[in-house]
């Protein structure tokens, strides 16, 4: 049975669609995510789409798939602010009404100005509070000139905000630093402070767990909640996430877009396991939890204070980690798209999967990502390979003696009647010595041969799978590219 306390837990991802998400964002969707599977609680999903000029075309769409394919599912929503303006002008008059809230005409290109100067004398940009004390009369001259006014807070001249976050502890703002913020712009839009707040609440909101940089905002919020006469929220700012330089978080550390990972090849586990980790930990050891362990044990006591720090190599580790827990049958599944996206054109799809299948296992030790596989296992589809004539005389062979011993290869091969890895071996191997030969020597020059290429898998693996016909064929082709060779 739920706790009351617990079956009143609602968590909120609420992203702006103003670029796609990062891990930055996801991170924050997650923690929320695991909190309210933590606690039996709900995960709701609102869009905070309120910057008209920044939202960016088809945002909201790669935010739902990023969370669909991380299996972040949301009880409710999403719910679009941009739907709910009327509600937020509600309270924003009844703010006015009750002497929190007034009109500011100041022209932006007031406003601007005042900036620079500010700028100019090394203060922070704030509004001067030129309307807060307007006359009646001035306001309704103002309100004549027909500019569109916005709508400010009155936040207090004196004092401090005090509030208490659950990873910070006890947080102070005073209140000289803060500024008379906007809550409703002129295009009749709420600010993103106003539909936040306006919206926790109305959503009952019990925790709100976001990124650091919005504990500056969380004041505002405060004072807000205090002059509508609404409980806040708890309050849980995370760690940031920063690069292994210590610079934020940007494309140059290997970060991108959750979309990105997907085409690259990761695999929804991996990710979530590593975004835990960005912030959090169960102990000083532990780097391997599935889903389940992480909503058993997830907990604001153990998110850090201080920024995480970025490693793509242990996603990468990681991602491999996962990609050899699963069964074969998933693995053919989850690389299917990606040979068919990036195995070259001339390869006749749709893809055999039953020689997939075969091919796979060969390649599940080694690959760390799914984009990976089509590189590593492309010659088992060509028709035909190109050699590079220098990989087939590599430890100093010249071509004639190297199609002497490919050419009696190719002969003791085609008498095989049973063709696996077994087999293969106990013919190739004494065939070495009969041709007093080192067997990284015998073996190289046939891997060559057959793959096109010095590092691929097993060789009598990768011979099986590819059959008696390919693997004779492929021998031939290699001596005769030999035989134009000028040496
Ligand atoms: N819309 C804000 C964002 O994009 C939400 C911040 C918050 O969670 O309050 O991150």
């Amino acid at each position: 049975m739920q706790s009351e306390s617990e079956a009143s837990v609602r968590l909120r991802f609420a992203p702006s669609p103003t670029g796609y998400p990062h891990l930055g964002n996801i991170r924050t969707a997650l923690f929320n995510w695991l909190f309210a599977r933590r606690h039996g609680g709900k995960f709701i999903l609102r869009i905070e789409d309120t910057d008209v000029a920044r939202k960016v075309e088809g945002a909201v769409e790669t935010i739902l798939d990023s969370l669909r394919w991380l299996g972040l599912n949301w009880d409710e929503g999403p719910y679009f602010q941009s739907q709910r303006l009327s509600f937020y002008r509600e309270i924003v008059h009844g703010l006015i009404e009750e002497g929190h809230a007034y009109l500011c005409y100041c022209s932006p290109e007031r406003l601007e100005t005042m900036r620079r100067e500010q700028a100019k004398r090394k203060q922070p940009p704030k509004y001067d509070r030129r309307c807060r004390n307007l006359t009646q009369h001035e306001r309704t001259q103002l309100g004549a000139t027909g500019i569109a006014p916005v709508i400010r807070f009155k936040t207090p001249l004196e004092g401090e905000t005090t509030f208490y976050d659950l990873i910070h502890g006890t947080v102070t703002f005073k209140h000289d630093t803060l500024d008379d913020f906007v809550l409703l712009k002129s295009d009749g839009y709420p600010t993103y402070h106003l539909a936040n707040v306006v919206d926790d609440h109305s959503m009952t909101i019990s925790h709100v767990l976001r990124a650091d940089e919005w504990l500056s905002s969380t004041p505002r919020h405060v004072l807000l909640y205090q002059a509508l006469n609404w409980q806040p929220p708890q309050f849980a700012h995370l760690p940031m996430i920063l690069g292994p330089d210590r610079a934020k978080l940007s494309k140059r550390h290997g970060a991108t877009t959750i979309t990105e990972y997907q085409k690259q090849g990761y695999l929804p586990d991996a990710m979530i396991n590593f975004l835990a980790l960005l912030g959090w930990s169960l102990d000083d050891r532990t780097e391997l939890l599935s889903r389940e362990e992480l909503i058993k044990h997830f907990s604001l006591k153990r998110v850090g204070k201080t920024a995480a720090i970025f490693n793509k190599d242990k996603l990468e580790w990681m991602n491999g980690v996962y990609l050899r827990k699963l069964s074969l049958g998933e693995f053919v599944q989850q690389a299917m798209p990606f040979l068919d996206r990036d195995l070259p054109g001339s390869v006749k799809r749709p893809l055999d999967s039953r020689y997939v299948s075969q091919i796979l296992p060969l390649v599940q030790e080694r690959a760390k990502t799914l984009a990976e596989v089509p590189q590593l296992t492309s010659f088992f589809f060509l028709d035909e390979l190109q050699y590079d004539t220098g990989l087939l005389l590599s430890g100093k062979r010249d071509a004639q003696s190297a199609v002497n011993v490919m050419a009696i290869a190719s002969q003791k091969l085609g008498e095989v009647t049973t063709w696996d890895a077994t087999t293969l071996e106990g013919i190739l191997r004494p065939l070495t010595i009969e041709l007093n030969l080192a067997t990284g020597e015998f073996f190289g020059l046939l891997r060559v041969a057959v793959t096109g290429r010095t590092a691929a898998p097993p060789l009598f693996q990768t011979m099986a799978v590819l059959g008696k016909e390919k693997c004779l064929k492929r021998l031939d082709m290699a001596m005769q590219s030999l035989s134009t060779h000028p040496n």
